[in-house]
């Protein structure tokens, strides 16, 4: 089928267009500059940013996938999870435009879509069942059991506190770096020792994994950020930025990649797949690489256009979702900005 896919819940406008498996055009629009002179994603802001981008971006992916509206067979939107007003403005969208088409449309979880990006990775192999997904960005840290896509997606684990690349973001803040804060830390950590500070890893000793086995947190391991950079303040020192930049992503990227391999040595599942923004740490994916193949686990790794949000990878979902004979939402459906993951589409239509 040919589905055109609308994503914003968060600061990308994506909007993406699949064949089946092949990936036609995805056309990201970020209101990121707007955001980052408030240091951090503004709602009403990314609202106003996504009305803006929708038209001028589906008329671009279009044009790059030369097909038509006519030609569509489906649309598919993000109904959450998200930011509820950013949300809300491609629901509306993704409505209008299936009402005064007359397509059928596919109301569909964010995170699931982030797997399905893999799918239509160009070049390649299909994906196999059942794998462990590590998403990481901005707005969430999630462990995820794959046994099928389109029927049977199981949450291990999330962060308790801050997303993986929020701590990125409030850490850059504490080293003056600015936002958004992961690729500043990664610039700094270049020049650093890793091994120079040991950060804690949260929820990896002993009682807590035992509760918390796949779940993350990233607050205290700020917070010991912020106190060591108030000791060196305080006896006069010069904070090591680079040093300290990067200790702390080791201690993310250490944390995240034993995790996520537990998860695949307990469930005995010998496949990784990676998502979310923060994969644009080289960091975090070469430790992932490494330590993956001695666990003998074949890692993943869209390519970063199809890890941050987009909107190839909602189409990409949907595009599954039809071919596995489901049928499409009714209207009957808002921005849910809590959906669970297990809900992979909302409000499919009763049987007729
Ligand atoms: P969502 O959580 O809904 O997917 P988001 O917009 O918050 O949306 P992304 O756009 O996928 O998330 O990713 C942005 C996050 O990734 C930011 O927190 C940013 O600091 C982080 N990030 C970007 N590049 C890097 C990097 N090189 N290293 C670590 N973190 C990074
Ligand atoms: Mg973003
Ligand atoms: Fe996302």
């Amino acid at each position: 089928p040919l589905v055109l896919g609308i994503e914003t819940s968060c600061d990308e406008t994506g909007i993406g267009i699949v064949r089946g498996r092949t990936l036609l055009s995805n056309t990201i629009a970020s209101s990121m500059d707007e955001h980052a002179r408030y240091g951090g994603v503004i709602p009403e802001v990314a609202a106003r940013a996504h009305l803006e981008a929708l038209q001028p971006s589906i008329e671009a992916a279009l044009a790059e996938a030369q097909v038509q509206l006519d030609d569509l067979d489906a649309i598919a939107v993000t109904s959450g999870p998200g930011l509820a007003g950013a949300l809300m403005v491609g629901v509306g969208a993704a409505k209008g435009l299936a009402v005064s088409l007359g397509k059928p449309l596919y109301a569909v979880n964010h995170l699931v879509g982030h797997i399905a990006a893999d799918i239509v990775t160009p070049d390649s192999d299909p994906l196999e069942y059942p794998t462990i997904a590590l998403l990481v960005s901005g707005g969430h840290t999630s462990l995820l059991h794959v046994r099928d896509l389109t029927t049977d997606v199981e949450l291990l684990g999330e962060t308790m506190d801050d997303a993986a690349g929020e701590a990125f973001d409030k850490v850059a803040r504490l080293l003056s770096l600015p936002y958004p804060g992961g690729p500043e830390i990664d610039r700094a950590a270049a020049d650093g020792d890793p091994k120079a500070i040991r950060f804690p890893r949260g929820l990896s000793k002993a009682p807590d994994m035992e509760k918390h086995r796949y779940d993350f947190s990233f607050s205290g391991l700020k917070t010991a950020v912020a106190r060591w950079v108030e000791r060196c303040e305080a006896s006069g020192e010069q904070v090591p930025v680079a040093d300290v930049a990067a200790s702390f992503r080791e201690a993310v990227v250490d944390v995240l990649v034993t995790k996520a391999l537990a998860a695949c040595a307990d469930l005995g599942v010998p496949r990784l797949l990676l998502g979310g923004g923060v994969i644009a740490n080289k960091r975090l994916r070469d430790v992932a690489i490494e330590r993956a193949a001695a666990a003998g686990v074949t890692v993943r790794i869209p390519p970063l256009s199809l890890c941050t949000d987009n909107g190839a990878m909602i189409a990409a979902l949907a595009a599954e979702l039809i071919s596995s004979g489901r049928r499409p939402s009714t209207l009957a459906f808002g921005a849910d900005s809590t959906l669970p993951v297990t809900e992979i589409q909302i409000a499919e239509s009763p049987m007729e």
